[in-house]
């Protein structure tokens, strides 16, 4: 049970798999103004750096889980680095249909919605274990500004253009669902640039460790061709932000 193989490959180096900089994820905890022993919950917790890194400044406590096996232990590495490991526990898992047996004050999923089917779906799945009150925390993509072809959607790796909307909408969308936006911080160029930038040098330093690996192929042409599309569509046309919703 993992994710595909290559994004274990692509990702290995990051902390924050999203186009956040840890300013921004520092922005955003302080945002939240969290009480030390707050809950948090966090679906697709990745390598673990918002719990990890809110644990020491806000003294929250934190369970995350992630399908990635070697995400999630690095997740658990950086508790001990940070010394939080008595305060958030990272699950190996499957993130799908997972409710807290501890209802929690905030009940996050960063950059992984199709956990839930989907915003409205992942929406519905953390309220499960949300406390009356508490905050969904969701970080989505968005049009910047809009694809003028279906070609430049997929560019920005999406199928098609509707699969994103443009903020204004986005935000809306979450009104329709019967929620306040209370919060927002979103991500900009430069934390794309560090997303998806830092992917190449790992992939470069992978292949001179992983000549005869059977996706050394697959990494040596995205190496090729990532810096270019990434230029051309993801950084001019993609944002990416994280939205603090309550139930209304
Ligand atoms: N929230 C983290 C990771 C975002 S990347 C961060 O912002 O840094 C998406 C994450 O979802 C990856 O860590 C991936 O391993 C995880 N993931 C994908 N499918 C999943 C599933 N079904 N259940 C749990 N985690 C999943």
């Amino acid at each position: 049970m993992d994710i595909p193989r290559i994004f274990n490959i692509t990702e290995s180096e990051h902390r924050i798999h999203n186009p956040f900089t840890p300013e921004k994820l520092a922005t955003l905890g302080a945002a939240l103004r969290l009480e030390s022993g707050a809950r948090v919950l966090d679906l697709g917790s990745g390598s673990g750096e918002m719990l990890c890194t809110w644990a020491r400044d806000y003294g929250l406590i934190g369970t995350g889980i992630d399908l990635s096996q070697l995400f999630t232990e690095q997740a658990k590495r950086r508790a001990e680095e940070l010394g939080v490991a008595d305060r958030v526990t990272f699950i190996h898992g499957d993130a799908a249909g997972y409710v807290a047996d501890e209802k929690v004050d905030v009940a996050a999923c960063l950059g992984a919605s199709w956990i839930g089917g989907g915003v409205a779906g992942t929406i519905e799945l953390l309220a499960r274990s949300l406390r009356p009150g508490g905050i969904i925390l969701i970080g989505e993509p968005y049009w910047r500004q809009l694809p003028p072809t279906p070609e430049v959607a997929r560019g920005c790796l999406a199928h098609d253009i509707s699969d994103f909307l443009l903020l204004p909408e986005l935000l809306a969308s979450f009104d329709r669902l019967g929620y306040d936006v209370v919060e927002m911080v979103l991500a900009d160029q430069d934390g794309w640039d560090r997303y998806e930038a830092a992917k190449w040098l790992t992939m470069r330093r992978w292949l001179e460790a992983n000549p005869d690996d059977e996706l050394a192929k697959e990494v040596r042409d995205l190496l090729t061709t990532e810096p270019v599309r990434h230029a051309t569509y993801t950084r001019e046309y993609l944002g990416w932000g994280v939205f603090a919703l309550m139930s209304r």
